[in-house]
């Protein structure tokens, strides 16, 4: 190439003295293009010590993947500088201004592809980026953990602890969320009162005390109870509509499970078709609001509803809880709730359905801390959202759901972190 491009392209990637462009190779074919950068200088400082004029003593050849010019992949080469120091007697070698050591990315790169990862599956970004996945993994990780040390958790007063699992039933995880900000805190495997305390050693270790947690909105599970008992000891609990709400739809599930073993042939026959489907109508009826049914479910439900089963009785109980909820967020006050709930308690105490009355008896045992959920709106609303922000982190990890990774992306989407690399094509005034 002609002289002055490699003065056009030092100041394009940003170089500043002592390093600069020597040669630059353009394949039309491959599309690429390949910088030959240099280090302009004979003597440099010291990168372990600090002494000045230091001769070098070899140079390493290496490489980094940058970001594409016009759709041509990029590449820097350097045959990097290795001081050999008088001051310290090592001989060590200098840190290039464009990527951190060991990385064969640059750090524009890096940005780059760490902000596509916050809106992509990972397995996306790095189709686009045509790097492996493997690559970006490791380096969300990296910088997560680079961010989540340098991130301050003080003040935080408000939490929502849930579990969600990477594979029905297994591999539980617990997630911490700042229901006051709006962002993760902590995640971790497990889903014992020992993930809580490991919670709280967190949150004390990012500057922020256990004891001015005041409130905790969570979902029953004794474990995390004694978890609040044990490291947050000002904490009130309040459980949350999402929870409670589901606790309802199993108690329901199992009524109807339990009959239509018995009267499947019954349901098939009333519904006219002598396969499972009139079953499925029912089940899937059952789960979801009215205004959601489809035709036929709609049909399977009127007929439910005049029919003397007990599963019809289990989703009227449903459906009332639900409307207990949303009085209580019409109303908004503590008292016409407590009521409410209290009514809808004597109901499905007397119901006659085993799975309710069980119910009935947790949430009596948890009273005010239910009734304190259900006037909690915005903690119901969150901890919604984040379940679906949850879900989205758990199809980006596709093919690569490991707890680590899910835990790295759940970071990384959902934490707000402070500290992340920028991506480079972020106009300089947003910075
Ligand atoms: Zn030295």
């Amino acid at each position: 190439m002609s002289a002055g491009i490699e003065a056009l392209f030092t100041s394009a990637l940003g170089l500043r003295p002592p390093w600069l462009v020597q040669d630059v190779k353009l394949d039309t074919g491959k599309r690429r293009i390949d910088f030959e950068i240099g280090c302009g200088e004979a003597r440099l400082s010291c990168p372990a010590c600090g002494t000045v004029e230091q001769p070098i003593h070899d140079r390493l050849r290496r490489s980094w993947r940058h970001l594409d010019f016009f759709q041509f992949e990029a590449w820097l080469h350097c045959e990097v500088p290795r001081v050999a120091c008088s001051g310290c007697g090592k001989t060590t070698q200098v840190a290039v201004p464009w990527a951190r050591p060991g990385s064969g990315f640059t750090a524009a790169f890096e940005a780059l592809a760490l902000a596509l990862c916050r809106d992509l599956p990972v397995r996306q970004a790095a189709e686009l980026l045509r790097c492996a996945d493997k690559q970006l993994w490791r380096r969300i990780e990296f910088y997560v953990q680079q961010a989540r040390a340098l991130e301050t958790l003080a003040g935080v007063q408000i939490v929502g602890i849930d579990e969600t699992s990477l594979r029905r039933g297994q591999h539980y995880i617990t997630v911490v969320h700042d229901l006051d900000a709006k962002r993760l805190l902590f995640a971790n495997e497990g889903r014992d009162h020992q993930t809580v305390v490991e919670f709280a050693q967190d949150l004390r270790a990012h500057g922020g005390d256990p004891a001015e947690v005041r409130h905790v909105c969570m979902d029953m599970s004794a474990a995390y109870a004694k978890g609040v008992g044990l490291a947050l000891p000002q904490a009130q609990i309040s459980y949350d509509r999402f929870h409670v709400v589901s606790m309802a739809i199993e108690a329901m599930d199992q009524v109807r499970r339990q009959e239509m073993a018995q009267e499947a042939h019954a349901v098939r026959s009333a519904l006219g078709a002598d396969d499972r489907r009139p079953l499925k109508q029912l089940l899937w009826g059952m789960r979801r609001n009215p205004q959601g049914w489809s035709r036929r479910q709609l049909d399977a439900m009127h007929w439910l509803q005049r029919s003397a089963l007990k599963s019809a009785r289990a989703w009227r109980l449903k459906m009332a809880l639900r409307e207990v909820y949303a009085a209580a967020r019409a109303h908004n006050s503590v008292g016409q709730a407590a009521a409410d709930l209290r009514a809808w308690l004597s109901w499905a105490r007397r119901c006659r359905l085993e799975p309710f009355k069980k119910l009935a008896t947790t949430l009596k045992e948890r009273f005010e801390a239910v009734v304190r959920g259900m006037v909690d709106h915005r903690s119901n609303a969150f901890v919604e959202a984040m379940n679906g922000l949850l879900q989205q982190a758990k199809r980006a990890a596709r093919g690569f759901r490991t707890s680590r990774n899910f835990i790295a992306i759940a970071y990384l989407r959902m934490s707000k972190l402070k500290h992340l690399p920028v991506s480079p094509f972020v106009p300089a005034a947003t910075k």
